[in-house]
């Protein structure tokens, strides 16, 4: 019989990687069932289905919101394998939404040349997958849940990643071994004050496998999104304003109710999301506010975007009658843990998937909506590849625990240096003075958050020239991208 496989997250990674691994016995571990981003995920899932549109075309338009940097490959597989993608979704009940007349109804967001993005349950998309795919999960046989433990260490035998130590809410540890241990733990965004991201996606799983010695990749590239709602809520969590509805029609607009966009980039309101962010971004720096125009929509908007529509309600805005004020926030980590095509990782017996996992397929910035399609893509192909016998043997050897350091038991101080010195602009000073920051503090540089900083400052330190949402603005001029 094959060793178990360790799946740590359960939001859209890690149930498609735990549903496709069958009938490989699966522990699915996570800190809760909805602490995950999946469940927020607003805009949809980006599939080359429409009428005219191709495969092709959508690997252009992930280039060029990448900066040319993304892994061709990976790409290659994420825009021919969205369609069976999609199809796998709606196999596992994902109900897509279609118009009058049956047909998949396609919305266009930033950078797609064309709409493409399919929704479920109008901009609740995530919800609607999240809700299908655990549904799947706790009626398969071979996925066994465990909620609530916090893994906050790998077992490694033999040279082989073989494990995870999980620790309980009482503070309980729990050894568990396993032929494969799955990383699908969710993004960074909650390591900087200003992001949409839920409070788990604080980069814990990323810090596990780099104190492991696995490789990283483009740690760097941050994505920030230009339209969070302006109200920070409890850890700086804004409330997110899918940018679909700029694709519908809204439009953005300076405080004194200029086009935002205008003369900027001739995409304008629809340019790729470093280039609106880094707008927004300026135009808000000395508190100026910068305001999302979507009266336009009138009453189509609560029909259309329900959750945009509650959002806003409870905060006291009525986006039919006024404009929604914005900001920017850190939003999706394109970098993280370096993966293959088939998710393992640089260790033997590590895997990756989702957001903390790195292909290369975003390249410097993610294109809308590929965040979920990348998920199920790669998702399933390393799922079928666990199927098929990868270290389906116990490792032999000697029982290490490596632990990823200390729990930082304030994150709010962590939260402003990274904001200062890692956002939407970056300087070498900078940089550097986030480095030193947290160097000064010894509580900051022996937690597994100051380490994962210090991680991501260094790898920006490393980058001197201004790449997608990467911007330097002490690079030289020719290496900037015009913005
Ligand atoms: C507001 C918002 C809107 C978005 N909208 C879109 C969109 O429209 N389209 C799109 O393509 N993408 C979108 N994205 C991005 C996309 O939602 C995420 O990249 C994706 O859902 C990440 O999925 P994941 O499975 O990798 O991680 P998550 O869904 O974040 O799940 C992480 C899981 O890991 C568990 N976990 C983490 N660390 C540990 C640990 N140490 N121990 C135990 N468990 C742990 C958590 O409990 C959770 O279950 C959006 C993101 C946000 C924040």
């Amino acid at each position: 019989m094959s060793a178990p496989v360790i799946v740590v997250g359960a939001g859209i990674a890690g149930l498609v990687v735990a549903l496709s691994a069958a009938p490989r016995p699966v522990l699915l571990i996570c800190r809760s069932e909805s602490d995950g981003a999946t469940p927020l995920a607003q805009g949809g899932i980006a599939a080359a289905l429409a009428p005219g549109d191709s495969g092709n075309a959508h690997i252009e338009d992930s280039l060029i919101a990448g900066a040319g940097c993304n892994e061709l490959a990976a790409l290659r597989l994420l825009a021919f394998q969205a369609p069976s993608a999609v199809a796998w979704l709606a196999s596992h009940g994902v109900d897509f939404d279609r118009d009058a007349t049956g047909h998949l109804r396609f919305a266009r967001e930033g950078g797609h040349r064309c709409a493409r993005v399919l929704h479920a349950d109008g901009d609740a998309t995530g919800r609607a997958i999240a809700r299908a795919l655990a549904a799947a999960a706790r009626q398969a046989g071979h996925v066994q849940r465990l909620s609530g433990p916090e893994v906050g260490a790998l077992l490694r035998r033999g040279g082989r990643i073989a494990g995870v130590e999980a620790r309980d809410a009482r503070g309980r540890t729990q050894r568990i071994e396993a032929g494969a241990v799955v990383l699908a733990t969710g993004g960074i965004g909650a390591l900087l004050a200003r992001h949409t991201s839920p409070r788990g996606a604080d980069g814990g799983g990323l810090a596990l496998g780099l104190a492991a010695g696995a490789a990283a990749r483009d740690l760097e590239f941050l994505q920030f999104h230009p339209t969070a709602l302006a109200h920070t809520g409890p850890d700086g969590r804004l409330p997110l304003i899918t940018e679909a509805l700029r694709g519908a029609g809204a439009r953005l607009l300076d405080a004194q109710g200029r086009p935002l966009m205008q003369g900027i980039d001739p995409r304008g309101d629809l340019a790729p999301r470093d280039v609106v962010a880094r707008a927004v971004w300026r135009a808000t720096l000395g508190g100026a506010p910068v305001w999302l125009d979507a009266r336009r929509l009138g009453d189509e908007l609560p029909r259309r975007f329900p959750t945009v529509f509650a959002l806003c309600q409870a905060q006291g805005i009525d986006p039919r009658l006024e404009p929604i004020p914005v900001q920017a926030a850190a939003h999706y980590h394109m970098g993280g843990l370096r993966t293959d095509l088939f998710g393992r990782c640089s260790l033997p017996g590590l895997y990756a998937a989702g957001e903390v996992a790195c292909s290369g397929v975003h390249g410097a910035n993610r294109l809308a909506s590929n965040a979920l399609l990348e998920a199920v893509v790669f998702g399933r192909r390393l799922g079928r590849c666990l199927a098929q016998g990868e270290c389906a043997d116990a490792p032999a050897g000697r029982l290490r625990v490596i632990g990823r350091g200390a729990d930082l038991s304030d994150p709010q101080p962590l939260r402003q240096l990274l904001w200062r010195g890692f956002g939407p602009e970056r300087s070498g000073t900078g940089l550097r003075a986030g480095l030193d920051g947290i160097a000064a503090d010894p509580a900051l540089a022996q937690s597994w958050q100051g380490r994962l900083a210090m991680n991501l400052l260094q790898a920006a330190l490393a980058r001197p020239q201004s790449l997608g949402a990467h911007w330097r603005c002490d690079a030289a001029p020719d290496h900037r991208r015009a913005a």
